[in-house]
């Protein structure tokens, strides 16, 4: 277990990381790398892994979880059992199942559900190394994931957290700010239809500091809606390269 760092903001206002309270962690977005899924993504936020894969949409198993009238989308958070220095077990655990269902419904405004009925889509997402806002990273890979499938989409899903470290708002919390920090707030955001999917608070915080958390999230969001688009036009070009 590591030990409760002295203050997470030293006095020059950096933090443990050397980030200002405003600044992202180092994001890296690949798009297309697993030829088998019908759109995949990985993404690299800080020290954070994730893999996220698409599949679909296609007939539904078990069939009675079929609708008429729309499509189901079925989304699974996994962490690996090595993503986190003590081994996690890898069976799904209630964190696993409860990001796993805010992560759909994050995800799920963006898709024309209308367009495929009676059909399922599947979103896998694995964990590989995890080091605090897995669940923003999370949505960010997949909504990538879900563009390179081609499902027909309103806007991409873009999310970042905010919360408090000491008495600082600041953006892009890794695990120690998590863990050691006052409050955590992730938010996920349809930057072109300027539409939140996803609000959650852990913590504490007054309403002042709240509007200011979710404001520097947003701001967060921007900028990596710009790292998901730039991703999947990279995955574009280089087709077109190659055709060339
Ligand atoms: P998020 O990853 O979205 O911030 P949480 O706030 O629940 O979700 O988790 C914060 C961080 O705690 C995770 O990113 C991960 O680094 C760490 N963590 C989560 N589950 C475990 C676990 N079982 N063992 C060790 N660390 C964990």
């Amino acid at each position: 277990m590591t030990q409760k760092p002295e203050k997470l903001i030293d006095k020059k206002g950096l933090r443990l990381d050397g980030r200002k309270p405003e600044d992202l962690r180092q994001i890296q977005i690949e798009v297309g790398i697993l030829p088998n899924a019908d759109g995949s993504a990985y993404i690299q936020q800080g020290k954070n892994k994730i893999l996220a894969a698409v599949f679909g949409p296609r007939e539904m198993h078990p069939k009675h979880l079929a609708l008429p009238d729309r499509t189901v989308l079925r989304c699974r958070y996994h962490m690996a059992p090595f993503s986190v220095q003590e081994r996690k077990s890898p069976a799904p655990s209630r964190r696993d199942v409860e990001l796993s269902k805010v992560i759909r419904e994050a995800l799920e405004p963006s898709i024309f559900v209308d367009y495929y009925p009676r059909t399922g889509i599947d979103v896998f997402i694995e964990v590989l190394q995890a080091d605090g806002g897995t669940r923003c990273a999370s949505i960010t890979a997949a909504s990538v994931a879900l563009a390179d499938s081609g499902i027909p989409m309103r806007d991409l899903v873009t999310a970042c957290a905010a919360g408090k470290a000491d008495d600082t708002i600041v953006l892009d919390l890794n695990d120690t700010e998590d863990k050691k920090g006052n409050a955590d707030v992730p938010v996920a955001l349809m930057p072109n239809l300027n539409a939140i999917t996803l609000l959650q608070m852990d913590g504490i915080l007054t309403l002042e500091e709240f509007e200011k958390a979710v404001n520097l999230a947003l701001k967060g969001c921007e900028k990596i809606y710009t790292l998901q688009k730039e991703a999947l036009k990279a995955k574009y070009m280089n087709v077109k390269e190659v055709k060339e």
